[in-house]
């Protein structure tokens, strides 16, 4: 089987931009009520932007666990938890409400992600902290990537 993963991650990202600007300009109204919803599920609650819904902090707890999965560090020693989009939600906002868009990381590393692509993303770490390369080629949005080109 020719799997996505055998893909290099340009070619993977090139797919992904060309369907996901197609996809962009056909947003729909329950693109746009998931892109609100968000900010609601998640509730942005002081400076902290982790769940603080039932259901939020329930999905939060059940997806992390004491570290960051970018740096390591214990989210009690870099400012808490906060919830990520992989896709970044301006670009990609059909996936707002896509779990397997989100991850729990520190808001350390959430502020250092910021905005960039996954891929722009890779290249930074793989340049900037390639100790971290390795973990961050693992939590790869490898579903999505491939139901964006099915989509
Ligand atoms: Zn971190």
């Amino acid at each position: 089987m020719a799997s996505e993963t055998d893909k290099t991650l340009k070619e993977l990202f090139t797919l992904a931009n060309k369907v996901g600007n197609r996809r962009y300009h056909r947003l729909t109204q329950q693109d746009f009520d998931d892109y609100r919803s968000f900010d609601y599920w998640r509730y942005i609650n002081g400076d902290s932007e982790c769940g603080t819904t039932e259901a939020s902090r329930t999905w939060v707890r059940d997806n992390s666990d004491r570290h960051c999965p970018i740096c390591g560090e214990q989210y009690s020693h870099s400012n808490g938890r906060s919830i990520d989009h992989k896709l970044p939600r301006a670009q990609y906002p059909w996936l707002s409400l896509d779990f397997r868009n989100l991850w729990v990381i520190c808001y350390q590393c959430n502020q250092e992600k910021g905005e960039r692509h996954w891929y722009e993303y890779e290249h930074y770490i793989f340049t900037r902290h390639p100790e971290r390369y390795e973990d961050i080629v693992f939590a790869r949005p490898r579903h999505l990537l491939k139901s964006l080109r099915q989509g």
